[in-house]
């Protein structure tokens, strides 16, 4: 009964049933931390459209920018003829990532296109094919990305067969005792046994592992991994699809571990809302692909693009960065009191503000149990809370609450997941 079924009946006719809905709403309208469903119902959005809205939604400035651009010109086609705030967004970018060093910036629509392309530039640059990305990292759902993706059903389910010269390899997992040592004796195993390492163009990590279970790679690993990656002269990509633009505390993941990657991948929370994704790399490797080589009629939106600059500037007069280390401490703070008073939560994870609870039962770290954990999401929206699992960790629900989120707020859903857990 009422506007959300109607609506969820209309959807299951109309569209396939690979694209799920993890909540039964429709949204009506959306505001910060909030949104609303059609029957009016107030709900405290800690998905964050997952992880595109560390502004929150409708952020003032993000909303003046686009309707400015709207007014100017909303789409050009970059091949065709060049505008303004894609030049002003790839140097903004240049700086953030490159620093002193020359970069330049790739603007495409989605993560899963800003993979293809950093994997694309990389071979044009090292003339070599292989690629080793990680068990358990998750890389977008195009056919390439999702060859890279570590993790089969239902990503890969029926969908083969996949891009060649992939390799997988271990991710550290702090939680379960696989050591930064052991991932790269794995990764020198690779080596060894099934490509050479002047064979491989690229290696690409998530710093911090999203849908594979919201898992910080570590900065022992990161730094053993860049130098590795120096030694053999193969290209060090950075996934910051999932972790980029404050949400770890840090702007981007790979800054905890001090390193510098040779491509960084980004997309979701960089245009608040507004598809838009990128590659941003050294200069030397960008200018590999042949003029002509790379673009798309959409890439590089003009009203995506604003919407970017809006956001970088947000971070900037709104201390952005410093509001969702706040948060991150506050939300920490009560999973680790929640994990206290509950034995079923196994571990609390994450970096910064991209935290997230794993369920197990009987206190056993082994034995992850997926269905509390959609009790637990059940739960949370009876009462008012949105949040979803990990893609990969089906026992582990993630917050990736807007990093401007009130301490207000982020109690009020703090005790909506005491309670939920409590009844779930
Ligand atoms: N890479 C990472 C780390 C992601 O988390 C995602 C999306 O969840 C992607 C790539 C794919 O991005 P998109 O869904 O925009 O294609």
């Amino acid at each position: 009964s009422g506007i959300n079924q109607s609506h969820i009946d209309a959807r299951s006719t109309h569209v396939p049933h690979g694209v799920v809905t993890a909540h039964p709403i429709f949204v009506d309208k959306a505001q910060g931390s909030l949104v609303w469903d059609m029957e009016g119902r107030r709900y405290i959005d800690f998905v964050g459209g997952i992880g595109v809205l560390n502004v929150g939604h409708n952020h003032p400035k993000v909303v003046q920018a686009v309707t400015n651009q709207l007014g100017r010109v909303s789409h050009a086609a970059f091949q065709v003829a060049g505008y303004d705030v894609y030049v002003n967004l790839a140097a903004k970018l240049n700086k953030m990532i490159g620093g002193d060093d020359p970069f330049k910036t790739l603007l495409v629509t989605t993560g899963a296109e800003a993979v293809e392309n950093a994997v694309k530039i990389a071979r044009a640059y090292r003339k070599v094919p292989g690629i080793i990305a990680f068990r358990g990292g998750f890389h977008g759902r195009t056919l390439l990305g999702s060859s890279l993706t570590g993790f089969s059903a239902p990503y890969k389910q029926n969908f083969g067969p996949f891009a060649s010269e992939v390799y997988h390899t271990s991710y550290p997992d702090s939680y379960r005792g696989i050591s930064s040592d052991d991932a790269i004796r794995a990764l020198n195993d690779l080596f060894a046994t099934q490509i050479l390492p002047e064979r491989v163009a690229a290696i690409i990590i998530e710093p911090i592992q999203g849908d594979g279970g919201f898992l910080p790679a570590g900065r022992e690993f990161l730094q053993a991994l860049r130098a590795l990656a120096t030694q053999h002269g193969i290209l060090l990509i950075a996934d910051e699809i999932q972790a980029g633009f404050g949400r770890t505390g840090e702007m981007f993941g790979f800054q905890h571990a001090g390193i510098k990657p040779d491509l960084v991948t980004v997309a979701k929370s960089l245009a608040g809302g507004l598809p838009l994704a990128g590659v941003v790399g050294r200069t030397e490797v960008m200018d590999a692909p042949a003029p002509g080589g790379l673009g798309g009629t959409y890439s590089g939106n003009p009203l995506a693009c604003a919407a970017a600059l809006a956001v970088l500037e947000i971070f900037e007069e709104e201390d952005l960065l410093a509001q969702g280390r706040a948060l991150g401490k506050l939300l920490g703070a009560g999973l680790h009191k929640l994990a206290e008073c509950f034995p079923e939560i196994g571990t609390v994870r994450g970096e910064g503000a991209m935290l997230a609870l794993e369920f197990v039962s009987e206190g056993d770290p082994f034995k992850p149990d997926a269905a509390f954990a959609q009790a637990v999401i059940d739960e949370c929206r009876a009462e008012g809370l949105l949040v979803i699992k990990c893609g990969l960790h089906r026992n582990t629900v993630r917050l990736l609450a807007p990093l401007n989120t009130s301490a207000e707020i982020a109690h009020e859903a703090l005790s909506i997941l005491h309670g939920a857990i409590t009844r779930a």
